[in-house]
């Protein structure tokens, strides 16, 4: 029986499942982290999807790409791309990729190193595997969300790609949850470690951090304390989620919203950029 990609309209992941009936149910959306839809599931073939999205993309700073789609399937997220004289490395992926975009991806020099925070960053990483045929990297807590894809680099908690790329486990919000640090922008890839609250100009005022957004589920003491040896171990002065840039967010800010925490009591609150100013 022939199989295909489904994406849950309500989440964004992609299934890989018999093309002669839908799915029965969206394991990201039935997982404790995330909400079920309103309704009842509903789904998008790949076959369907260039006529219903557009891939973007932009240079958000040199030599580090943004790709999203128009308009916002499920979630939204976005897939970054680094481009390197060794070989780019795309982390995280939009949850499509148009036949535009994948020429545009060729441009840029394509893809040989391809990876993910967790599983809400995933978007069509199969898409990038069917393009590119990379190297794909997922720490080994996170295989069981990977059946869209096959992963042929499992990683333990630390690796390093070469001296200027380096992958550490944070856990917390997913047991595998995985950062990218890369050294040449000062960009850590955090996954969803960080939530961060913008204004209507694009100015951070408020971050926040949990194991489950929807429903509130805070992090463990312990949990933060391993994101605090993780921030306290690359000096990044901005961060990448699988949603957005979050420009300025730093090391000292990251710091303090984990020192905030410790004191005050760990929620899933977003914290003012005024409150956290004392904690710097
Ligand atoms: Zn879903
Ligand atoms: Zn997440």
């Amino acid at each position: 029986m022939a199989l295909t990609h489904y994406a849950c309209e309500h989440c964004g992941g992609w299934i890989l499942w018999f093309d002669t009936r839908e799915p029965v149910a969206c394991p990201n959306c039935t997982d404790v982290r995330n909400a079920l839809p309103e309704e009842d599931f509903t789904y998008l073939r790949i076959q369907d999807a260039p006529a219903r999205y557009s891939t973007q993309w932009r240079e958000v700073l040199p030599g580090l790409w943004d790709f999203w789609t128009e308009p916002q399937l499920g979630l939204g997220s976005h897939g970054w791309l680094i481009q390197r004289e060794k070989g780019n490395i795309a982390f995280e992926a939009a949850p499509f990729y148009s036949e535009d975009a994948r020429k545009q991806l060729e441009r840029l020099g394509g893809v040989k190193i391809l990876g993910a925070s967790h599983p809400h960053g995933y978007g069509a990483l199969w898409q990038l595997q069917e393009f590119f045929d990379p190297e794909l990297i997922i720490h080994r807590e996170d295989l069981q969300h990977t059946k869209a894809f096959r992963v042929n680099h499992v990683i333990d908690d630390h690796y390093v790609i070469d001296g200027d790329y380096e992958m550490l486990r944070l856990g917390g919000h997913y047991e595998g949850q995985t950062a990218l640090y890369a050294a040449k922008h000062r960009i850590l890839f955090l996954g969803d470690a960080l939530k961060i609250d913008f204004d209507g100009q694009g100015n951070t005022v408020a971050l926040s951090c949990h194991k489950g957004y929807h429903y509130s589920i805070p992090l463990s003491r312990g949990e933060l304390e391993h994101y605090r040896e993780v921030f306290r171990r690359f000096d990044f002065q901005h961060v990448c989620t699988p949603f957005e840039l979050g420009r300025g967010v730093d090391q000292q800010l990251a710091l303090a919203l984990v020192n905030y925490l410790m004191e005050n009591g760990i929620h899933t609150r977003a914290v003012p950029m005024k409150e956290l100013q004392a904690y710097v």
